[in-house]
């Protein structure tokens, strides 16, 4: 089994260290912050071996150099990280990494940047989607269109439902404000939105969330749904979401 360590990094990011102890290899997914990365691994008791970037914000990163530096880490991430460090191994969609015996598939969720990827790890059923997707949101779209953002969520939205995905940002509180505007109607939602309420009041994490949840309370997700479509307008689904990302950039 795959150990996951996530812990709070800069203001609002998290980090996730992976560790498997059949092999003693670590994965750093992201390197917000390559400090903090150093010693949440020095104090697990585990040495990361590799770096698993899901795209090039410095948020995601920038705490490479200094990994690698300590460590001696393989980095393996989509070309456009080679704006802010080398890369040892460049993916995307469609390939495969490996920590010990355990196989990441790599998947294209381009939109909040190009070259945008996560890692599923179907036989620990999780995934590491970066700003793609978040708690009841998805990342701003910086650099990519509205049709190859939605195709991004569909990947997502195609893995087993009990999938749960480590999202890299507590904005779950904000998320939930403008998904009650968005979808005010949904039961489902108002129950989530609760529990979040409480969650936080307690300063406890709403991080990874299960796919299965966010499909039925996910505005971004719930793009192609007959009830989003006639709120938010669009004959296709990726309209709809356009009008969602742009409703919630001026919420
Ligand atoms: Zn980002």
């Amino acid at each position: 089994m795959l150990k996951i360590h996530q812990f709070p990094c800069l203001s609002d990011n998290y980090g996730f260290l992976i560790h498997d102890p059949d092999s003693g290899e670590t994965a750093a997914i992201d390197t917000p912050d390559g400090a903090e990365y150093l010693k949440q691994a020095k104090a697990m008791g585990w040495q990361i071996t590799q770096i698993w970037n899901t795209h090039w914000h410095p948020d995601h990163a920038g705490g490479n150099k200094a990994i690698v530096e300590a460590t001696g880490a393989t980095i393996i991430a989509p070309q456009e990280v080679d704006k802010l460090s080398p890369i040892d191994r460049v993916v995307s969609h469609g390939d495969e990494v490996t920590i010990g015996a355990h196989t990441a598939h790599v998947i294209d969720v381009g939109g909040h940047t190009n070259g945008h990827i996560a890692y599923h790890l179907p036989d620990s059923g999780v995934a590491f989607v970066g700003d793609s997707v978040f708690a009841l949101g998805c990342g701003r779209m910086f650099e990519g269109e509205p049709r190859q953002f939605w195709n991004s969520l569909q990947r997502i939205k195609g893995l087993p439902p009990e999938t749960m995905l480590y999202c890299a940002h507590e904005y779950t509180s904000a998320n939930a404000k403008f998904a009650l505007h968005a979808d005010p109607e949904n039961r489902a939602l108002q129950d989530y939105a609760e529990e979040i309420a409480a969650k936080r009041a307690r300063d406890e994490t709403t991080v990874p969330t299960q796919l299965e949840r966010e499909l039925a309370t996910n505005p971004f997700l719930r793009a192609d749904d007959p009830a989003l479509a006639q709120k938010w307008g669009g004959s296709a689904p990726h309209e709809t979401f356009a009008a969602l990302r742009a409703g919630k950039d001026n919420f």
